[in-house]
């Protein structure tokens, strides 16, 4: 029996004259996750999309677990169809759920009849469908509140439709619907997790990584595109635009007091992020920073890194704890890869006493001791682009 997809979209369902906008960037992310499985015929439909497997070999667990994942998605449910005949549908339910429920004590169905030339009404499709199943399985009983099992039955246009479990999905909106942003990707826990609570809200990403070759090695590198990698499972096509930051680092370290080495870091990230936004059309910035987590990240010195910013800093994870972050990290699957024990080139020359409120003022300063163009013109000069997903 041929199992497909139903994908019932969420929150663009309420965005007016946006929506179909929407639905097509929904579809098209569809479309394109589910080429990384097998052949599908995938069609939208009264705020369900299909995704119909043209072979009988594709896998359709991968398919589902492609599916919990898209945002724009509120639920996904396998499923089957059959003609629009209740005797047809009533064997194909059996055919389909039967030795499943030999195991089950309380079940209902619910049906659902978006096609209203079908004769039966909503109620007498559930109850004739339930009454033919509790007599094949005396150990059925129908419950209508919070059974074991739900069957949902629909009547759509092109069939009858029938599926069990629902699995929540993704929620959010498409991927694109807001426009692009940077994301500052680290090798750490924080700053994955902040990519893909931005790309739930709608973001397409660019990702941008600052390594300090030779001081940071080459497993830190392929780590930050292997926690990429992992992210084009919600965000789609992701490049990392990896910028060499040795020269800027050792500048610093030069010209620069000790305490204000990380906050001129920090600043040089995000100008050079923003300039790397502005090649690549994004609207904004992500980071992983959460407030008071670390000396960097106290509200003195955000005042610092985002006064070089013209473009919003998004910083979703600013409220969350470590805990929380750790517990998202490990729900998207990017923990271990997070933790594996590479230094990231804010670590390799981490000062003992960091200015944990630093003053603007003096931050400029101290900054003003470099060739801040010319660092951040040989820094992009030497950005490598690789494209995953
Ligand atoms: P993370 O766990 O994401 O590494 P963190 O707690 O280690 O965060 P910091 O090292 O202070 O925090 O970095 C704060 C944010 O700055 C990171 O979340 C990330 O967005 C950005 N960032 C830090 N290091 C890098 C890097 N090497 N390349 C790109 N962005 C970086
Ligand atoms: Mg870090």
């Amino acid at each position: 029996m041929q199992e497909v997809l139903l994908l019932k979209c969420g929150e663009l369902v309420l965005k007016g004259l946006n929506r179909r906008r929407f639905e097509d960037k929904l579809i098209r992310t569809v479309k394109d996750r589910m080429k990384r499985i097998g052949e599908f015929d995938i069609w939208y439909m009264q705020s369900t999309i299909y995704v119909e497997p043209m072979n009988a070999d594709v896998d359709m667990e991968a398919a589902l677990q492609a599916a919990v994942r898209i945002f724009g998605i509120n639920s996904v449910s396998k499923a089957v169809f059959c003609a629009k005949d209740m005797d047809e549908i009533k064997k194909t339910a059996e055919a389909y759920l039967g030795e499943r429920l030999e195991n089950t004590r309380t079940f209902k169905v619910d049906a659902k009849r978006a096609d209203k030339k079908f004769p039966l009404g909503s109620p007498e499709i559930g109850r004739e469908v339930g009454g033919y199943l509790a007599e094949l399985h005396p150990n059925l009983k129908a419950q209508m509140h919070d059974p074991e099992v739900t069957i949902m039955v629909e009547i759509r246009d092109k069939g009858a439709y029938i599926s069990w479990e629902r699995l929540r999905g993704a929620g959010g909106m498409p991927v694109g619907s807001n426009g692009r942003a940077m994301l500052l990707l680290s090798g750490g826990i924080d700053s994955p997790v902040a990519g893909h609570m931005m790309a739930k809200r709608g973001l397409e990403l660019g990702a941008v990584h600052y390594y300090s070759y030779p001081y940071t090695s080459q497993e830190a590198l392929d780590k930050v595109l292997h926690l990429a990698e992992i992210l084009t499972n919600y965000t789609g096509k992701l490049t990392v635009s990896t910028v060499p930051f040795t020269e800027i680092q050792l500048e610093i370290q030069k010209h620069c007091h000790e305490d204000y080495f990380t906050i001129i870091m920090r600043r040089f990230m995000m100008r050079i992020a923003q300039r790397v936004a502005e090649i690549q059309n994004c609207g904004a910035l992500i980071t992983g920073e959460s407030l008071g987590q670390v000396a960097s990240q106290t509200m003195e010195a955000m005042t610092c890194t985002q006064a070089v910013c013209t473009i919003p800093v998004f910083r979703p994870c600013v409220g969350l704890d470590k805990e929380e972050i750790v517990d998202r990290a490990r729900a998207i699957g990017t923990f271990e890869t997070s933790s594996l024990p590479y230094e990231d080139c804010c670590t390799v020359f981490t000062p003992k006493h960091p200015q944990t409120k630093p003053k603007l003022a003096k931050v400029e300063e101290e900054e003003s001791k470099l060739d801040v163009e010319g660092l951040i013109e040989r820094a992009l000069a030497g950005v490598h682009r690789t494209t995953l997903g």
